[in-house]
């Protein structure tokens, strides 16, 4: 590991004495608190100058990789341009200091907001309701699995505990399935990517009364567009169970289609994806919930107010700012700069499934397999180039899955010049096999030990201080 790029700790930069600040004089007397409630031993806080302090935490932000910096054409995760106008609008005082409990009469703008975009995402998608209470994508589908669930205990029909789930589908479907007391069946993708519907078939002649719901994700996480949708939606609807579709990633489908028209029940979006609003570093997120007429008395509280308030904030903003024609833009473009790159690269990256991909798709790796070279190190090679990674080793229907989605807000120079480092690595992997296998070798850590980085996490930094100084 290369330390040195890495910078001190804010504790090595401590000298005993320094000061950054200092505290009035204290005019209001003591106050003491309970003997229990006090410290034993002074909290062990560096002591360092302001100058010293704002210099170490403004060059470890130069670290951060971001989608404000950078290509980030990371598939099924979707990071988004984020249109500074929606911050300028979230940064509004008005919004900015909203309190859920201030009287009612004084919020009447932020729920004109919810209202609002609840309006645009029934237009978008053909729901009738949505929830704005859960604060993800999988708290999202939780959401939504707890709606059907109530659907079928409301009709007495308890024995539905079954959730059908393709093998591509992205893990947090049938994680929120099992996390809602229901049981995962696997359905089958066809050697094309898409839903095997004679797999499906079978499995609904076994299950039939026993099957609460199937869980989809259109397009697929391959990127494909799921054609049997309507075959599919019959099978389940005869049956009694009710569709779920996963539109965390609904960017493709934008002025294309909606879920509501294609006969699905339930739904949830992932703002923080399909709709802009920054979401590194895990937060902040919303996964709304949408139901078809009927179904919005069975919503579950999962959470307290309106959920994340300023993200609901921000995508109405985007919605707005597009408009009614734009948006109608946002999947065909998607669509066209996927296609263009899977295209440009086929010759040198390995493309598992053939013809026309939505907003993402996978390669398996290299095409030229005697290099030694994997996607891993492919990935690892990216960021020497100044390049985020994509998505790597999921979907796992293949060994070296490599998904790229570079969304619709890109330019084609941006693209093109992914494209060029792209088949540079490809010329390296046969030439210099060795500069890939080995990378990174210009970013502030190196090739990690992913393995002992798992088993023997450093959490403190008193163990990276002891670290240090074993080396
Ligand atoms: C990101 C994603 C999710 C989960 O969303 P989170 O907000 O990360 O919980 C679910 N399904 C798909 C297809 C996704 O891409």
């Amino acid at each position: 590991m290369n330390r040195t790029l890495y910078g001190n700790l804010i504790f090595e930069l401590s000298k005993e004495g320094r000061r950054g600040y200092s505290l009035p004089s204290n005019r209001f007397g003591h106050y003491a608190l309970p003997q229990e409630l006090r410290r034993q031993h002074d909290a062990e806080l560096p002591e360092c100058d302001e100058m010293t302090v704002v210099r170490h935490y403004t060059n470890l932000s130069g670290n951060n990789f971001g989608v404000d910096n950078g290509f980030y054409p990371l598939g099924s995760c979707t990071m988004k341009y984020n249109p500074k106008v929606n911050e300028e609008i979230a940064a509004l005082p008005q919004f900015q200091n909203l309190h859920p409990m201030q009287p009612k009469s004084t919020t009447k703008g932020a729920l004109a907001v919810v209202k609002m975009l609840e309006e645009q995402l029934c237009a978008l998608t053909g729901m009738s309701h949505f929830t704005f209470k859960p604060y993800a994508g999988a708290h999202g589908e939780l959401t939504g699995l707890m709606v059907i669930d109530n659907y079928h205990r409301s009709r007495g029909d308890l024995q539905r505990k079954k959730v059908i789930v393709p093998d591509s589908a992205h893990g947090t479907n049938p994680a929120s399935a099992a996390v809602c007391g229901l049981e995962i069946l696997e359905v089958k993708s066809t050697e094309k990517g898409l839903v095997d519907v004679a797999d499906l078939e079978r499995l609904v002649q076994q299950e039939g009364p026993n099957i609460a719901a199937m869980m989809m994700t259109n397009p697929n996480t391959l990127g494909l567009f799921e054609s049997a949708i309507p075959a599919i939606t019959k099978l389940i609807h005869d049956c009694g169970g009710l569709m779920y579709y996963d539109g965390a990633n609904l960017n493709p489908m934008l002025g294309a289609c909606r879920p509501g028209d294609m006969g699905f029940d339930v739904m949830h979006i992932n703002l923080h994806k399909t709709f802009s609003t920054p979401h590194g570093g895990g937060g902040p997120g919303s996964g709304p919930v949408g139901v078809r007429e009927g179904l919005q008395s069975f919503f579950p509280v999962v959470s307290p107010y309106y959920g994340n308030f300023s993200v609901l904030l921000k995508a109405c903003v985007y919605i707005m700012s597009l408009g009614r024609n734009y948006i109608k833009e946002v999947g065909p473009l998607a669509t066209l700069n996927a296609n263009y790159i899977k295209e440009s690269l086929k010759d040198v990256y390995a493309l598992p499934i053939e013809g026309l991909c939505k907003h993402e798709f996978v390669f398996d790796g290299l095409k030229d397999k005697t290099t030694g070279v994997t996607t891993m190190d492919v990935a690892k090679r990216l960021l020497d180039y100044g390049y985020h990674a994509p998505t790597i080793y999921f979907p796992l229907l293949f060994h070296e899955s490599l998904m790229i989605e570079p969304t619709e807000n890109e330019s084609k120079d941006t693209i093109d010049g992914f494209i060029a480092v792209m088949r540079r690595i490809a010329e390296e992997a046969k030439t210099h096999p060795e500069l890939v296998t080995s990378a990174p070798h210009d970013t502030p850590i190196g090739r990690v030990d992913d393995v002992l980085a798992a088993k023997h996490p450093v959490v403190t930094y008193r163990q990276l201080l002891n670290d240090k100084r074993d080396d």
